[in-house]
C-alpha cells in the first residue's frame, strides 16, 4: 500500500470518439479512443474507465513494475471505441495479475463476459478470452452505488444508442462523473424523467468529463446519433454548478487547429466561471 498519495489524479489516456485517428494533425490532442485512469489514494490497485485504444499506453506505463498488477476496468458500453484497446492492455497477460471488468447489462445472456467473448473470436482477432493469463473477473454491473477499494461507484443510464453508463466515482470526498457518450436533450423535449435524473446526478460535481463530439451546427445533422454539442454541455455545466468541466470524445475529423481554437474560446469565455474548463487531451492530468 502506498501512503504517499493524497490527491486524486485523473489522467486522460484516450479522448477520441468513434475510431482512432493517428494522423499527424491530431497528435496534440491525441488519436487514441476513450480511456481514463483515476489514481486512487491509499492503494496501488488501478481504477480505469473504458478500454479504448488509449488503454494500451496505460498498460505499457505499468507493465514493468514489480509484483502483482491489480485493478478494475469499468466499461461504459461495448461500442468498439470503448473496448478495442482491451486485448492490447499488457497486464492481462501476466498470470499473477488480477482485473475485474465491469459493464452495465446489455440484455445479452451471459452479460459482460459474453459480450467480450463475442468481440474476441478467431474470426476477428487471434486472441480469445481463454488465452488471457491474468485472473479476470467479469461483472455485469448493477445500477446502484457499490463500494470498492478506496472509492464508491454508481451510474445512471445515458441517452445513447445502447445501454450506456454515466459513471459517478465518489472518492476522497469528491465526485467525478465520466460520461463519454451521451446525447443531451435540447429544445422542446427537454422536460423528461431522463433530464431530471441527469440534472440531479450531475448537480455540483467536482469534475464532469462529458461527450462534446459536435458543435451546435454539426449536431443538427446528427440528432439521434447519441452525442452532444459542446455548447449544450457548457450550458448544463453552468446551470448545475459543475466545478471542473472537460469535454471529450472528440470527433476523429476535428483536428488540432480546430480543437485548440475551441479550447482557447472556452478559456476566454468560461475560464472564470469554472475552476477548470477545457478539452480533454491525451496525457493531461487533473488533480483533485
Ligand atoms: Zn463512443
Ligand atoms: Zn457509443
Amino acid at each position: 500500500m502506498s501512503t504517499h498519495k493524497r490527491e486524486v489524479v485523473v489522467t486522460f489516456w484516450g479522448v477520441r470518439g468513434s475510431t482512432p485517428c493517428a494522423n499527424k494533425e491530431n497528435m496534440e490532442y491525441g488519436g487514441n479512443t476513450t480511456c481514463l485512469e483515476v489514481d486512487v489514494p491509499g492503494t496501488d490497485d488501478m481504477l480505469i474507465l473504458d478500454s479504448g485504444t488509449g488503454i494500451r499506453n496505460l498498460g505499457n506505463s505499468v507493465i514493468d513494475q514489480p509484483g502483482q498488477i491489480r485493478g478494475r476496468i469499468f466499461i461504459t458500453h461495448p461500442h468498439w471505441d470503448h473496448i478495442q484497446g482491451f486485448p492490447f492492455f499488457k497486464p492481462i497477460y501476466g498470470s499473477k495479475n488480477h482485473f475485474a471488468i465491469h459493464m452495465p447489462d446489455q440484455g445479452v445472456e451471459g452479460g459482460c463476459k459474453d459480450i467480450l467473448d463475442g468481440h474476441l473470436t478467431k474470426t476477428f482477432f487471434p486472441v480469445t478470452l481463454d488465452m488471457i493469463d491474468a485472473n479476470l473477473e467479469y461483472i455485469t454491473q448493477p445500477q446502484e452505488r457499490k463500494s470498492y477499494e478506496g472509492y464508491d461507484i454508481d451510474f445512471m443510464m445515458a441517452n445513447h444508442t445502447v445501454e450506456t453508463a454515466i459513471y459517478k466515482v465518489y472518492i476522497n470526498g469528491k465526485q467525478i462523473v465520466f460520461c463519454p457518450d451521451n446525447e443531451l436533450i435540447v429544445g422542446d423535449n427537454r422536460q423528461s424523467a431522463y433530464q431530471e435524473e441527469l440534472e440531479e446526478f450531475l448537480e455540483g460535481v467536482d469534475l464532469l468529463i462529458h461527450d462534446g463530439q459536435y458543435n451546435r451546427s454539426s449536431y443538427e445533422e446528427k440528432r439521434g446519433w447519441g452525442h452532444s454539442a459542446w455548447e449544450d454541455v457548457v450550458a448544463l455545466g453552468r446551470k448545475l454548478d459543475i466545478k471542473r468541466l472537460f469535454i471529450t470524445h472528440h470527433d476523429p475529423d476535428s483536428d488540432d487547429s480546430q480543437l485548440s481554437a475551441l479550447d482557447d474560446h472556452l478559456q476566454d469565455k468560461f475560464g472564470s466561471v469554472f475552476k477548470e474548463i477545457g478539452l480533454a487531451k491525451e496525457g493531461y492530468q487533473i488533480f483533485l
